[in-house]
């Protein structure tokens, strides 16, 4: 371990720093496109990138690891395919991805931080606060070790798993900048999806810098108060303000915001709240997720009944809004976000 932690995580490095590598090491710089291809297939050592020459990948050894993480639990659900890890980076940082299978393809939901700052009441990842944040790499190394351990291809990626993603922007930004490059994973923007509880100035650099990709935002209410009773970054961007960002964000990309919604028990899931909510996205470009809340351990809420779930989702939809119940994959191996790592 000592040693691992002395050498870099090479997962991290772009084909611009991999041909500073590469020349550093006294090589021809094509050869920093064929490493990033290696890496991004996913091999777990230097001695699968078989048309490198041996001293090269010697010297690589030296100074560099590949810092896929290690599977500690592994569950994976018997009726749909879903499949959730545990994984564990070389400092024993953890966190959770889940690898789900829907009707357009295969995806995966990772985290972006170890923990989480942002104090949610309902979540279950921040619990024990935030420990660090992930590096480019290593979002990208839980895409990659999970496609090597499921055989199967990814072809959606959801950064919707453990901490806040504008809490650690610059490397979110490297990562999809990463995972895009087509030299490698070469994942369209347009397949990428990154959800926020709502930090508001950073909506609107998101917006500039990756106009195509996704954006999700946690909205969990219809008006100020009961969201800073759920959500403490409430107090710091007020609803309305949250919503401003949001339409303006939908005009300038023209692209639709997803509002993820978790439906909890006689706190969100009354029809007065849903047209409350309504009145706030009707008229632009919106999609409201309704998610029945995974009941966390040590937190009071409940989820919301489903003939609760129902009348909401057709309020919204009489409203002229585009509502889905969020498919409950994998649930016999359900558990909330943050669940196995608090275990
Ligand atoms: S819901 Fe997301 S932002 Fe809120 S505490 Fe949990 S991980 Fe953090």
């Amino acid at each position: 371990m000592e040693r691992i932690m002395q050498k870099t995580n090479i997962l991290n490095a772009n084909p611009d720093i991999l041909a500073g590598i590469v020349r550093s090491f006294g090589q021809k710089e094509f050869r920093a496109r064929q490493i990033f291809g290696w890496l991004s297939k996913g091999v777990e050592s230097f001695d699968d990138m078989s048309n490198i020459p041996a001293a090269l990948r010697a010297k690589l050894e030296e100074e560099y690891y590949i810092g896929l993480p290690k599977v500690i639990v592994e569950q994976q659900s018997k009726t749909d395919g879903t499949r959730k890890c545990l994984f564990e980076f070389a400092d024993g940082a953890r966190v959770e991805s889940v690898f789900m299978k829907y009707s357009y393809g295969n995806s995966i939901c990772i985290s972006s931080q170890v923990g989480c700052r942002m104090g949610c009441s309902f979540c279950a990842s921040t619990m024990s606060g935030l420990e660090r944040n992930l590096t480019a790499g290593e979002m990208l190394g839980q895409i990659l070790k999970m496609r090597n351990i499921t055989g199967e291809d990814i072809g959606h990626v959801v950064v919707m798993g453990m901490g806040e993603p504008f809490d650690n922007y610059d490397n979110l930004a490297e990562f999809i900048r990463l995972v895009n490059n087509p030299l490698g994973y070469g994942l369209g923007m347009r397949n990428i999806t990154v959800s926020t509880c709502g930090i508001v100035p950073m909506i609107e650099r998101f917006g500039r810098d990756f106009p195509q990709v996704n954006l999700a935002v946690s909205l969990h209410a219809s008006n100020e108060e009961r969201r800073k009773q759920l959500m403490p970054v409430a107090r710091a961007y007020g609803y309305d303000e949250l919503i401003s960002a949001c339409r303006s964000y939908a005009e300038k990309t023209g692209r639709r915001v997803t509002f993820e919604y978790s439906m909890i028990d006689g706190v969100n899931d009354s029809v007065q709240t849903a047209n409350e909510l309504a009145s706030h996205l009707k008229g632009w470009q919106t999609h409201v997720n309704l998610i029945p809340l995974n009941k966390v351990e040590g937190r009071s809420y409940n989820a919301a009944v489903n003939s609760n779930i129902m009348q909401f989702k057709k309020t919204l939809e009489n409203a002229g809004i585009a509502v889905t119940v969020r498919r409950t994959l994998g649930a016999d191996i359900d558990a909330a976000c943050g669940q196995l790592r608090n275990r």
